[in-house]
């Protein structure tokens, strides 16, 4: 494998630390008590800067095991659930309350935008009877910012628990997770965070573990079962052998994040600066409103092939940037600012290979991109 410059969303660079984390010498989890300590602290530096004293997990598994175990604990058959839409992930979390019986009723908003409170509050006005709503921080497939510091609120004070997504936000933009009422918020460890894909962390409400406490039937799955690590540090039990090396480099990737106390600060500056030097170069940003700060979703221009010019970036410059999925493949391409990559060097670099590449197939900027946005940033 080649080592290349890794811009996309997610994953992102894993830096020095973390990796030299992951490879040092480890104890049996199962069995050594100082374990139990190190995964409770780890969990409490999460809570840290999400800004919560709600209990919080960390699963054997990527992002989407954090989705499908909100879910699947969460939902009993017949159960009226809420689905905020507005982008791929939005949608997508239909699938997993379909899966475990529930009944999914959708809030739709516009796919270039971010979700109009006003709307949804009208909507919950006529229908607020649902057991718990799901909604995506940042949509990653259109880098839309949904305002979850709104959306959460107004969900509670209608009864209803929210399941929030924020794999590609947390980290990056400011989340608060007590303040803004959020049950349960899910994240990963490859995007903002800047560790190996293969971690799933969850923020748990109390209301959100008594839900899972009186439900009529059991949770119908072992390994999504958020429930089976309610007691696990009482009991001094895991439910299943932590991936102790990954979870010693989570740790110090958490750390990272906790130690530079301009993170949030950074990511919005980088965030501007590059939707700055995209316009003024004449290309179009594909959302309209709720930009977020960790990744930038910019329209391919006209007579441009979306792989071509992946491939001359990664060839001629060693950069990695995404195309998108579902109805935005071959549309769009996306650059992830998130962690380790929110970098002034590394999205400068980013922005003159991406203008060089373009030229070389076709498309000239009105303007120096990396230039504009060193100006900015
Ligand atoms: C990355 C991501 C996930 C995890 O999905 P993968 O495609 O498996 O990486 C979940 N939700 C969002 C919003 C994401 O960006």
């Amino acid at each position: 494998m080649n080592v290349s410059q890794i811009m996309t969303p997610g994953p992102t660079e894993v830096r020095e630390n973390v990796r030299m984390a992951r490879a040092l010498a480890t104890t049996n989890p199962d069995l050594d008590l100082q374990f139990y300590e190190f995964y409770k602290e780890t969990c409490d530096k999460i809570g840290q800067f999400l800004n919560t004293y709600n209990e919080v997990r960390i699963l054997s598994g990527e992002g989407i095991l954090g989705l499908e175990a909100a879910c699947a604990s969460l939902t009993e058959t017949n159960d009226r659930v809420l689905v905020i839409d507005n982008g791929i992930f939005g949608e997508g979390f239909a699938d997993f309350v379909k899966m475990y019986g529930g009944q999914v009723v959708f809030f739709k908003g516009d796919r270039k935008c971010k979700i109009d409170v006003i709307e949804l509050e009208k909507f919950l006005e006529k229908d607020h009877d649902f057991k718990y709503a799901t909604v995506v921080h940042c949509d990653t497939p259109s880098g839309v910012l949904n305002d979850i510091d709104k959306i959460c609120p107004l969900l509670k004070k209608n009864g209803i628990l929210t399941v929030v997504d924020s794999v590609a936000a947390m980290g990056g933009e400011d989340i608060r997770v007590d303040e803004w009422e959020i049950d349960i918020v899910l994240g990963a460890s490859q995007k903002c965070v800047s560790a190996p894909t293969g971690l799933t962390f969850l923020s748990i409400s109390e209301d959100a573990f008594k839900l899972m406490q009186h439900r009529e039937t059991p949770i119908a799955s072992y390994y999504c079962n958020l429930l089976v690590w309610k007691e696990y540090y009482e009991n001094k039990w895991f439910p299943y052998t932590p991936p102790i090396s990954d979870i010693v480099g989570l740790r110090q990737a958490i750390d990272n994040i906790l130690e530079d106390s301009e993170v949030i600060e950074r990511h919005e500056s980088i965030g501007n600066a590059t939707r700055k030097a995209v316009i003024e170069s004449g290309l179009n940003l594909y959302i309209k409103d709720g930009y977020s700060n960790t990744v930038t979703v910019i329209e391919i221009p006209e007579g441009i092939n979306d792989k071509e010019l992946l491939k001359h970036m990664l060839e001629e410059f060693n950069i990695f940037i995404a195309g998108s999925f579902g109805y935005l493949k071959g549309k769009v391409i996306r650059i992830g600012h998130m962690g380790e990559n929110a970098k002034k060097d590394k999205m400068a670099y980013t922005l003159l290979a991406l203008q060089n590449s373009l030229k070389a197939l076709g498309f000239q900027c009105k303007k120096d991109m990396a230039q504009i946005f060193l100006n900015e940033v």
